[in-house]
């Protein structure tokens, strides 16, 4: 007879791992399928490792800078390709681990193998047919295998993976996506890199940062398209000061491949085209769901543009199934398949008062140098919407902080309803904005106006004080400028 389940969740990602740890703590019974790695892309192939890697691009800048601090280094500061990656894949090993931890701290079955849903309320598992990206250890002890399951819930967090141009195919050698662009063997001289969404730009800052010659390709007309265009345009200057070449509203046509490096036609705006040379080439133009071979078909369920319709609760068409993360639309983030984890559990749980999801709540983060941060609306999209905004604007080269730090590029940028004085949105480029933003995802959370900012009292000397410069700019109130 089939193991019969409260929840069984497809996929250990973050919305998959959340998923089945709050339904555990809910006193669910529950168990995860995985089919690759425990704790999905985010930990193995995504947020995490390129932070490491993106952390040894921050000390190899703040060292080739060394002097401006007054400090002498002896020696050439050189990047050992191996050590930079062997630490970022033990960071990743490490978080895969974790994860393997809390699930038996929280009583979570696994199920290895690659799921696929048969009908409502059952799936069945196979032995995974998916070759690894890289050897993952051994498989964690205790976990149950092929077989028929049955669940009154079944939550699928089956992620997602790179989307590929047609001509332009990634070959896993001179043609990368994330994961080889994850592991260099050695660092090419040149990079080309096609998109310059978070994580095109972040390759393109860290192989930059490590003295790679890079170029990027951009076919809208601001690199990360999805940021406020003042923001973007600020992080532009920097990254060319940095030496990076940018190419906006420009597309990659043709990819010709050579023993060791690519030959790609670029369409300029202009109609003319531009032919560029680079030993490795990262294409990064986005990802799509993992919704093929699941048995999506075998129970009727609703997609839309490659991904799973769902309510705010995570709830599909179907009665009894549930998808979150990736898998289930934009934006792809670890936070927020997280949240939607917390959301749909606790909605099937029939805990009171659940929220459901608020997209414009969502905050987002890319880790390049410099940094960029935002939540709400972009000044362009509150237009868009007709609605009576006031914006504030507030430079770094204005903060003492920040001038200490030797960290002066980078702006805030605030945008309020005029008529009612809520936050909007809020824009940040600069040295640690990650971190600040979650100041104003807070604010917009608890429908803050201007004025509670206004009263809000700001540590001093530290960058956050441009948080509330800008909140004051907005209303011609900037004590600093
Ligand atoms: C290079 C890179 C950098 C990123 N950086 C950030 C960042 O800084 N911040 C951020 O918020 N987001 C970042 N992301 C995005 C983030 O990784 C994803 O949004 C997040 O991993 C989505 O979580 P998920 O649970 O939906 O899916 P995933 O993490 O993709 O997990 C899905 C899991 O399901 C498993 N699976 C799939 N099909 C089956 C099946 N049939 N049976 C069993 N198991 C199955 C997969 O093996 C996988 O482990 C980054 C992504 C990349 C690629």
């Amino acid at each position: 007879m089939a193991q019969s389940y409260d929840v069984i969740v497809i996929g250990s990602g973050p919305g998959g791992y959340i998923a089945a740890i709050r339904a555990s703590q809910l006193g669910l019974k529950v168990a995860v399928v995985e089919r690759e790695h425990l704790a999905g892309i985010c930990s193995n192939w995504g947020c995490i490792p390129t932070k490491a890697l993106l952390r040894s691009a921050d000390v190899m800048h703040t060292a080739t800078h060394a002097k401006d601090y007054g400090l002498t280094l002896e020696g050439t500061i050189k990047p050992d390709v191996k050590a930079i990656v062997d630490r970022s894949r033990g960071i990743a090993h490490r978080m895969n681990n974790g994860v393997g931890f809390l699930f038996k701290k929280n009583k979570v079955d696994i199920i290895w193998g690659e799921a696929k849903l048969t009908k409502p309320g059952e799936i069945v598992v196979s032995k995974t047919t998916k070759k690894p990206v890289e050897p993952i250890g051994p498989i964690p002890k205790n976990t149950l295998g092929e077989g028929t399951y049955t669940a009154k819930h079944i939550i699928i967090a089956t992620g997602a993976r790179p989307r590929a141009l047609p001509g332009i195919e990634p070959d896993g050698k001179l043609i990368w996506t994330y994961f080889e662009a994850m592991k260099p063997e050695e660092m090419p001289k040149s990079l080309l890199v096609m998109g310059s969404g978070a994580i095109g730009i972040e390759f393109a800052s860290f192989y930059r940062t490590m003295g790679v010659e890079v170029t990027v390709v951009e076919i809208m007309s601001q690199v990360m398209p999805v940021e406020d265009a003042d923001i973007s345009a600020l992080a532009k200057k920097q990254f060319e000061r940095q030496g990076m070449k940018i190419l906006l509203e420009a597309k990659v046509a043709k990819v010709v491949k050579g023993a060791n490096s690519v030959t790609a036609t670029i369409e300029l705006k202009d109609g003319k085209t531009q032919e560029i040379t680079a030993d490795r080439m990262i294409s990064a133009v986005g990802v799509q769901a993992n919704i093929e071979g699941i048995g999506l078909e075998a129970v009727g369920v609703k997609t839309d543009r490659g991904f799973i319709v769902i309510d705010g609760y995570g709830k599909t068409n179907v009665p009894g199934l549930y998808a979150i993360g990736d898998v289930a639309g934009p934006p792809l983030l670890a936070h927020k398949a997280e949240h939607e984890a917390v959301i749909c559990v606790e909605k099937i749980a029939g805990l009171p008062n659940v929220h459901p999801m608020d997209k414009l709540k969502i905050p987002g983060c890319t880790y390049c140098n410099p940094q960029v941060a935002s939540v709400g609306l972009t000044e362009a999209k509150a237009k868009a919407e007709g609605r009576d905004i006031r914006v504030g604007r507030f430079s770094f080269a204005a903060n003492g902080k920040a001038v200490a730090l030797g960290e002066d590029q980078g702006m805030v940028k605030t945008i309020f309803d005029k008529k009612t004085g809520e936050l909007l949105g809020a824009h940040m480029v600069g040295a640690e904005v990650t971190e600040l933003i979650q100041g104003f995802v807070v604010a917009m959370n608890l429908e803050t106006t201007e004025e509670d900012l206004m009263h809000t009292i700001f540590p001093h000397p530290t960058i956050s004080e441009t948080m509330k410069e800008s909140v004051l700019d907005a209303y011609g109130r900037a004590l600093n400028a």
